[in-house]
C-alpha cells in the first residue's frame, strides 16, 4: 500500500482546519470581535510600549511574565474576583492556547473531558489535539444545563475536566452560580478529582445580576476561570488569553507551557492595554443596550432568540437557515451560520451596523415567504 503523504495523525485526515469565514465585505458579524477599535490615546501608549520592547528582542522574554499577571490580578479584582494575587492567574497566546495547556495537563490519554452542545466548538478540536476522550452530554431547550444530566455524565465518564462556557458560544446562556458549585463538588468527588474551566470569553457583556464564577473562586480549588483580551478588551489581534485558578493549577501549566511562549511584544502590549481598560471596556455598557435592542427586535419579528449575557445573539428557526446566511451575505452582512440546524448567531455591532443588519435581514425574510 503506498504511503499517503504527508504522513498525517490518522484522526486527522481528510479533516478542514477550524475557521469562521474572513470575506471582505462591509457589515462583519460574525465573530464577536468589539466592533470599535482602541482610542487614539490606548493606540499611543501600546505603540510605546512596543516600541521599547523592540530595543529588548535580542533577549527572550520574562518567562513567567510577572509584570502582565499583576495587571491582570489586579483587573479581575475590579470585575467579580476578589484576592486574586499574581501566582493565581496564568496567560497564553489567547484563551484558545490557554484551554489546550488545560487538556494538555490534566487531560491526555485515558483521560475524559466532558461538555454540554451546542457549545464552542474549539473544545473538541483541543480534546482530539491533547489525545483526551472526549464526552459531550446535551442542553435542555432552553440552553440551559439540566444538573442532574450534568451530575450523571460526571459519574459515568469520570472526567478529569469539564470545559463549560459562560456565557455559551453560541447561544449567550450563563451559568448560574448554583450549577458551578454543585459541579465543582462533583468533580472533587471523583476518586481522582477533576477541574471544572468556566470559560468567560464572554464574561464582561454579562447582565446585570449575572455574577461571575471568579466569585466561587475562594471556595472550590478545582475551579479554573478562563478570561481573553479578545472580546471585551477590544484587542482580539493581539491574541491574549489567561485564567485565574489555584497556584497549584497555574504550576501545573508551567510544565507544559512552550518556553517564553508569550513574546515580549504581546507582553508590552498587553500590560499597556491593561493601563487603558476603562477606555477599551468603555463600549461594553453600549454593546449590552444594543444586544438587548437586538434581541427585543428578532423577537417583535417572531423570531425565537435565547436569553443572552454576550455580545451576541443566537436566533431563529429558520427551514433553511443557509439561505437566510447567504441572504444577508448578498446584502454585505455577514454573520455565523452554526449551532442547531435552524439557528443563526449575529454578533452585536455599531448602531450603523445593527440597523444594516436588520434591513439585510427584513428584506431576506420577506423573500423567502413569498
Ligand atoms: C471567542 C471565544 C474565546 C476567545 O478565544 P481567544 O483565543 O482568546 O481569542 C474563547 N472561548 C469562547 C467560547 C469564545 O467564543
Amino acid at each position: 500500500m503506498p504511503a499517503t503523504f504527508p504522513p498525517l495523525r490518522e484522526e486527522l485526515q481528510g479533516i478542514e482546519p477550524y475557521g469562521a469565514p474572513q470575506l471582505d465585505v462591509p457589515v462583519q458579524l460574525n465573530v464577536n470581535e468589539n466592533p470599535y477599535g482602541p482610542s487614539p490615546a490606548a493606540v499611543a501608549d501600546i505603540a510605546a510600549a512596543v516600541a521599547a520592547a523592540a530595543g529588548t528582542l535580542n533577549r527572550y522574554p520574562d518567562r513567567e511574565f510577572t509584570e502582565l499577571r499583576t495587571g491582570l490580578a489586579a483587573y479581575l479584582n475590579t470585575d467579580g474576583g476578589s484576592g486574586i494575587t499574581p501566582e493565581m492567574v496564568w496567560a497564553a497566546n489567547g484563551s484558545n492556547e490557554v484551554m489546550l495547556q488545560l487538556l494538555q495537563a490534566f487531560g491526555g490519554p485515558g483521560r475524559t473531558a466532558l461538555s454540554f452542545a451546542p457549545t464552542y466548538s474549539m473544545y473538541p478540536e483541543y480534546a482530539r489535539d491533547s489525545n483526551t476522550t472526549w464526552v459531550v452530554g446535551h442542553r435542555e431547550g432552553d440552553f440551559s444545563l439540566d444538573l442532574h444530566h450534568a451530575r450523571a455524565l460526571i459519574a459515568e465518564h469520570q472526567p478529569h475536566v469539564v470545559l463549560l462556557p459562560s456565557p455559551n458560544n453560541p447561544t449567550g446562556t450563563a451559568l448560574p452560580p448554583e450549577v458551578v458549585g454543585v459541579l465543582c463538588e462533583a468533580l472533587a468527588a471523583l476518586p481522582h478529582g477533576g477541574i471544572l474551566v468556566v470559560d468567560e470569553a464572554y464574561g464582561e457583556f454579562r447582565r446585570e445580576g449575572t455574577p461571575s464564577a471568579l466569585e466561587l473562586l475562594p471556595v472550590h480549588r478545582n475551579l479554573v476561570v478562563s478570561r481573553t483580551m479578545s472580546k471585551a478588551f477590544a484587542l482580539a489581534g493581539a491574541r491574549l488569553g489567561y485564567f485565574a485558578a489555584a497556584k497549584e493549577i497555574c504550576d501545573a501549566i508551567r510544565v507544559v507551557r512552550l518556553p517564553y511562549h508569550l513574546s515580549a511584544v504581546t507582553q508590552a502590549t498587553a500590560i499597556a492595554a491593561l493601563r487603558h481598560a476603562p477606555e477599551l471596556l468603555g463600549r461594553v455598557d453600549d454593546l449590552r443596550r444594543e444586544r438587548d435592542e437586538c434581541v427585543r427586535w428578532l423577537r417583535g419579528q417572531g423570531l425565537q432568540v435565547a436569553d443572552s449575557d454576550a455580545n451576541f445573539a443566537f436566533f431563529g428557526t429558520f427551514a433553511d437557515r443557509h439561505a437566510v446566511w447567504q441572504g444577508l451575505l448578498d446584502r454585505g452582512v455577514l454573520i455565523r451560520e452554526t449551532g442547531p440546524d435552524g439557528w443563526l448567531r449575529v454578533s452585536i455591532g455599531t448602531p450603523e451596523e445593527m440597523t444594516a443588519f436588520r434591513d439585510a435581514l427584513t428584506e431576506v425574510m420577506k423573500e423567502n415567504e413569498a
